[in-house]
């Protein structure tokens, strides 16, 4: 059971403690809840009792991430940027962290340009044994370097609950990959890690199991999770995945979470990231999260959908129109990043245009 409280009161814990569920208090922005596991204690009781906003059985659905857990909709905050609010987050760097030139170079172009977060894998999921698994925790401490170097906040997938201890000085947010998005104990120690999550929907994976994956995380007392659409598995097979848009809507429907959209992952494709990446925006995204490299050429993973540093920079300069066209914004450097000259403000999107 899941009870939301409107004002303190001890009893409620006593109560539902004393029928022998385990009960836990979750502190979140938006409420002040407690979870009964275990039992299945009698819910009119319940409501009936002082202070409680409402009392719901845990059945087989979401409660916590539900949107009527908050209805204004939550929020998660990563650096200086808030995700969920009226600015879009933007997320770039490269698949893999390969090496400090590379990491550093990319975070220093990307904050340059208008990012609000940098992203690198060191622990990669790979399909194949054979292809490159990542730097490991050496990868996570250049990352963080490179975080330090530009500013932004780093977010890099974790695979293993083994490595939560290690890994926790030097993130900002932890990322579950699609590959895991419904490991139960990943789940659970990244929640009790209390960091933010950037949750990635599995590619055979529906919304209200991907919902339910981040269910586990706030109950943990960990309310910091952004759900992330980064494409699932079709008949088609020009594309690498299919980037499905609807779930924007639908999940905004569902949950309060933030939502982004990942569009280097949603189409293999360079050519495609752009314009999907405009039509995640225009559909309601909170932010967009892309795979950029100094030379995708001889990227050790997913260089075909790797964006060019002058392709992640016009990324940056087209999204704001269309985030302006939708009542959102995206904010850019006031001044050219080389040149220290004010940008002109086209008719929209350049700056802060609100
Ligand atoms: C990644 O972000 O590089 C990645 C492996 O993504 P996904 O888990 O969505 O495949
Ligand atoms: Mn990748």
């Amino acid at each position: 059971m899941i009870v939301k409280l409107k004002h303190e009161n001890p009893e409620v814990r006593d109560h539902l403690a004393s029928l022998g569920a385990e009960v836990r208090r979750l502190d979140f922005p938006f409420g002040v809840f407690l979870a009964a596991l275990g039992e299945a204690p009698p819910l009119k009781e319940i409501q009936a009792m002082a202070g409680v906003e409402w009392a719901k059985a845990s059945g087989a659905k979401p409660l916590l991430a539900a949107r009527a857990s908050a209805p204004q909709g939550s929020q998660v905050t990563l650096g200086n940027a808030v995700v969920g609010g009226v600015a879009l987050a933007l997320m770039g760097g490269p698949c893999s962290v390969e090496d400090r030139d590379q990491i550093v170079g990319t975070a220093r172009f990307i904050a340059a340009y208008g990012a609000t977060g940098l992203r690198g894998g060191a622990y990669k999921p790979r399909t194949s044994p054979y292809a490159f698994q990542g730097l490991g925790q050496a990868g996570v401490e250049l990352l963080r370097e490179a975080g330090d170097a530009s500013g932004l906040p780093v977010i890099t997938e974790i695979m293993d609950p083994a490595d939560v201890e290690a890994m926790l000085p030097f993130v900002d947010c932890f990322q579950i990959g699609a590959r895991n998005m419904s490991s139960a104990p990943l789940l659970r120690a990244v929640g009790r890690a209390g960091r933010p999550v950037l949750l990635k929907r599995g590619p055979a994976s529906t919304l209200e199991e991907f919902v339910l994956a981040a269910e586990y995380i706030l109950l943990e007392g960990n309310a910091n999770v952004i759900l992330c659409e980064r494409g699932i598995r079709t008949f088609e097979t020009a594309t690498r995945n299919t980037l499905d848009l609807n779930a924007i809507p639908v999940l905004k429907a569902m949950t309060h979470l933030p939502v982004i959209v990942d569009p280097s992952h949603g189409t293999g494709r360079r050519d495609a990231v752009l314009p999907m990446a405009r039509a995640a925006v225009a559909a309601g995204a909170d932010g967009i999260i892309v795979e950029v490299h100094p030379d995708p050429s001889k990227a050790l993973s997913d260089g075909p959908q790797s964006l060019h540093f002058a392709e992640f920079r016009r990324l940056a300069e087209e999204l704001g129109p269309v985030a302006l066209a939708v009542g959102r914004r995206l904010d850019l450097p006031a001044t050219h990043p080389a040149s220290g000259v004010p940008y002109i403000r086209r008719a929209v999107g350049w700056g802060s245009a609100l």
